[in-house]
């Protein structure tokens, strides 16, 4: 064991983090349902889902057996001149689960790759009705839409990409919504908003924005009220609607995606994270009829793009049993289970003397520290409860999978509670916020 994690620390790079880090790393051995085994034995509940991503638990049987059956046939062919039924299943199943008006799919490696995509298909639009000069998009501040040079463009603007301004797009930011979730909505929330569009409405091809929920940035919930005067906006001034739903999607804020607090649908959104149950990367960029229809009938009808492994069959064959998963499993229940667990055992933590604010929507639970905690505090938090918990910043929350349990919740919150209750840690001057 040591062996492996001497090699780790020496050749790997981690995300968002150093070489030469020292061994607090957990060497991760295997994983099922909600728990994380490490090699010398610790098991740890997955409060963060891996990254969000694992909302039917770890290795759901149903999708190792697809991925397995699928790899005696075919790993992979070129998208390019072939389709396979897996990529056409997929769709199938997609089509049906997505918000009505919304299924042209161009399926994506990743995320952040559907985030690409998504601007590249609105100023693709914009270029097919004769307004080439609007290529810019507006984005809110706040939000977080991924890694790549054209996502962290289009993510908060004072965060953690900072230093890649010189070599990212530029675009236009709003301020981040203030309305609270489950605050009455105020229209004073939105003139930042209006300002912006109206000052640049001849440049911008499209707004995009994380539905209700802004997580990689900040953790924060908002006004579906927001959305509503965002649609009308756009309706309004011909420009496309792109909402994020890679994290919010599939049941994460209890609706099967989060544009249903606010009752509207995108022109185009992006799908991610959970699309695969947790166990392969893949996204998905989905056009209205409207993006679609003008796309095709221009003087340049191919949407262009075309990763390598798009649309790859083990991926769809994953894709489709956590579909079926999510067809046949009655998560909104679930979830509205462990919003309520959530918020009986989070509600409280407002009154540590850390706190600076709790909240909770769906299945995620988040408590907002006035400093954060340490790493060190953190690590033995974590290795004492046999709680995964990955807080950023000052932000200590959890995104559990849907299977977790009553008991679970309670022992997710208590981990959450201590680290709440640690010694703020020391502000270290000119220190990366961001970094591990
Ligand atoms: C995680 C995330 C992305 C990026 O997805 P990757 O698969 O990590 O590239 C984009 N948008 C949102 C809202 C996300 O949460």
């Amino acid at each position: 064991m040591e062996k492996p994690l001497n090699f780790d620390n020496e050749y790997l790079w981690h995300p968002y983090a150093a070489l030469h880090k020292g061994p607090s790393r957990f060497l991760a051995k295997s994983a099922h349902g909600t728990t994380i085994e490490t090699a010398d034995g610790l098991k740890l509940i997955d409060a963060v889902s891996s990254w969000w991503c694992m909302a039917h638990g770890h290795n759901a049987p149903e999708i190792v057996e697809a991925i397995r059956r699928q790899s005696e046939k075919m790993c992979h062919v070129m998208f390019g001149g072939f389709t396979h039924e897996p990529a056409i299943e997929l769709g199938e199943r997609l089509v049906k689960f997505l918000p009505e008006g919304l299924d042209k799919i161009f399926f994506a490696d990743s995320g952040s790759i559907a985030v690409e995509c998504a601007a590249k298909m609105a100023v693709q639009y914009q270029h097919a009705l004769g307004r080439p000069e609007r290529c810019k998009l507006v984005a809110l501040k706040g939000g977080y839409h991924g890694d790549t040079a054209g996502a962290m463009a289009l993510s908060d603007p004072d965060g953690m990409h900072v230093l890649f301004r010189g070599i990212m797009p530029q675009h236009y930011f709003a301020e981040r919504p203030n309305c609270r979730f489950d605050e009455p909505w105020d229209d004073n929330d939105f003139v930042s908003m209006e300002r912006v569009v109206s000052e640049h409405k001849n440049e911008i091809a499209a707004v995009i924005c994380e539905p209700v929920f802004q997580g990689g940035n900040g953790m924060w919930l908002y006004n579906a009220g927001y959305l509503r005067r965002l649609r009308k906006l756009c309706d309004e001034q011909g420009i496309l609607l792109i909402l994020d739903e890679i994290a919010s999607g599939f049941y994460r804020t209890g609706p099967r995606f989060a544009m249903e607090h606010a009752g509207i649908t995108p022109d185009i959104m992006c799908i991610g994270k959970a699309l695969t149950g947790g166990s392969i990367t893949m996204a998905a960029c989905v056009a209205s009829e409207k993006v679609a229809d003008s796309i095709t009938n221009s003087k340049i009808p191919a949407f262009m793009h075309g990763p390598t492994y798009m649309a790859n069959p083990l991926a769809c064959a994953a894709g489709i049993a956590s579909l079926d998963l999510f067809a046949n499993r009655d998560y909104a229940g679930s979830v509205a289970r462990i919003e309520k667990r959530l918020r009986a055992n989070l509600e409280p933590l407002r009154n540590l003397d850390n706190a600076a604010d709790v909240r909770v929507l769906g299945a995620i639970g988040v408590l907002e520290l006035k400093a954060k905690s340490s790493a060190d505090d953190i690590l033995k938090v974590i290795r004492e409860t046999g709680v995964w918990l990955r807080p950023f910043c000052n932000y200590v929350y959890t995104m559990p999978p849907f299977i977790t349990s009553d008991q679970e919740i309670d022992r997710i919150c208590e981990a959450i509670k201590l680290i709440g209750e640690c010694e703020p840690a020391p502000v270290i001057e000119g220190e990366d916020e961001f970094h591990e």
